[in-house]
């Protein structure tokens, strides 16, 4: 389970995210939908520890990311600890992020060979399987930047799910891709929600997948929890204004 607790993040003077509180259970998948500048890529990068809160607790499985010292002291947890929970959780985020000097075959078998010290012949044999999965099966050799962007979200998410992921974070995942190739990517996806339990944190603008995917949508503005449902409640009967205005504008 991922834990927000009075979670404050702020950017001088700016407050992007204002004493959030909310609970992701282990299965759970969980869409974040809202304005532009809500706050909802900031929630992904805190729970990667990408970025530190200013204030606040998160916790992954009970543990903190940060530790409260006896002075009363917020301490950010050290390095080891943090690659070590960071290990359990994957991000596929909106503009790829595949290592462009690799082929696609040492994108994916990097992280379980660096991190999770596997074998090179085992990582490389999930990863084939990997690429069979997401439909690339023939695209091992070939260098990111002579994909499509279609193709390297799909070995994005390959590489994520090499990781053996309890928790994914989904950012804007098909935001920078043409929309003939944003149904494909969502197939994955859909795909792998129906057959694992893994645990997805999502941001996204797609509603319809929001819906197909998500059993909980969470709408925020200015940095809080404006309404939460299931996605039949937030789509088919949003009670407060802010979430209809929001959903009438992205229809
Ligand atoms: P979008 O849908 O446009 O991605 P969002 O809800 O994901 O929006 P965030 O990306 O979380 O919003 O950003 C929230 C606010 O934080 C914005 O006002 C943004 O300008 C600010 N912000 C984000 N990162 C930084 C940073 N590194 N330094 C300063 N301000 C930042």
């Amino acid at each position: 389970a991922i834990r927000f607790e009075q979670v404050v993040k702020r950017y001088g003077d700016n407050t992007v995210l204002d004493h959030l509180n909310f609970t992701v259970r282990k299965g759970d998948r969980v869409t974040l939908i809202g304005p532009s500048g809500s706050g909802k890529t900031t929630i992904l990068r805190l729970v990667m520890t990408l970025e530190d809160s200013t204030d606040g607790y998160i916790l992954v499985d009970g543990n903190p990311l940060t530790h409260l010292q006896r002075d009363g002291k917020r301490v950010v947890i050290k390095d080891r600890e943090r690659a070590q929970m960071r290990k359990r959780i994957g991000m596929v985020f909106q503009q790829f992020n595949l290592f462009p000097n690799m082929t696609v075959l040492e994108n994916i078998i990097e992280a379980p060979v660096h991190v999770l010290g596997r074998s090179k012949a085992e990582a490389i044999k999930r990863a084939h399987e990997l690429l069979e999965q997401v439909g690339l099966p023939d695209k091992a050799n070939a260098h990111p930047t002579s994909l499509s962007g279609g193709q390297q979200q799909r070995v994005a998410i390959a590489r994520c799910l090499a990781m053996d992921p309890e928790i994914m974070l989904l950012d804007e995942v098909t935001s920078a891709l043409d929309p003939e190739v944003v149904g494909e990517v969502l197939g994955i996806l859909r795909n792998i929600a129906e057959t694992t339990d893994v645990t997805m944190l999502i941001v996204t603008h797609e509603m319809q997948f929001a819906r197909d995917v998500s059993n909980r949508v969470l709408m925020f503005d200015k940095g809080r929890i404006v309404e939460e449902g299931a996605p039949s409640d937030i789509f088919d009967n949003p009670q407060e204004q802010r979430t209809k205005d929001f959903l009438s504008a992205v229809a």
